[in-house]
């Protein structure tokens, strides 16, 4: 990968409110923060100017409407482990980042899954009916890999 550049303050009224009202353990605009958002691994990195860490839908709600009425660009990021890069911010902007909403919730009946993006595939595998050994979420490295583009 090429040399680290700091988060691009394209937008830095625009993240000043967002981080007036979600706070910055919400809002990281230091830049270990917005290099680990940069990149997946394809390993071509764009630094975004700040990634969010909702800790509520509210916050994500917060976050789009700041976003519509600045125009910032916005990527959605779960794991990272993507191959493509889809998950670079390559227009810079903000990174919301949902690794840790994790939570899985199964169906006994129906065997219906809910699960949150954060969800790791083994995770869901594991907690799947005894019944139901495998949900087909069979990535290769699906003790890392989260629900975005394996379901
Ligand atoms: C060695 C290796 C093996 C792999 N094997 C497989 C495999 O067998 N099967 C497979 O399917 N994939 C495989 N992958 C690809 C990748 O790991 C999976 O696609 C994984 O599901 C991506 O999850 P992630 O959370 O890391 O997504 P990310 O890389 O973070 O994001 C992937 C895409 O989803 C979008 N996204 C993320 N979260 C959300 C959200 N909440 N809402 C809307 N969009 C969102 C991102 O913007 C991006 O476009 C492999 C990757 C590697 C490196």
């Amino acid at each position: 990968m090429g040399g680290v550049s700091l988060p691009a303050q394209t937008h830095p009224a625009a993240t000043q409110a967002l981080l007036a009202k979600l706070g910055a353990e919400v809002v990281r605009t230091d830049e270990a923060s917005c290099f680990a958002a940069s990149f997946d691994n394809m390993r071509l990195s764009f630094m975004p100017e700040a990634v969010i860490r909702p800790a509520t839908e509210d916050d994500i709600g917060v976050t789009l409407k700041l976003a519509n009425e600045h125009r910032v660009p916005v990527t959605v990021r779960g794991r990272g482990t993507g191959t493509t890069g889809a998950c670079a911010p390559i227009k810079g902007g903000w990174v919301i980042h949902l690794d840790h909403w994790d939570q899985i919730e199964i169906d006994p009946v129906s065997a219906m899954a809910t699960v949150q993006p954060g969800a790791i595939t083994a995770h869901i595998n594991d907690r799947a009916a005894p019944d139901r050994k495998s949900t087909r979420l069979n990535s290769s490295h699906s003790g890392e890999s989260r629900m975005p583009s394996s379901a």
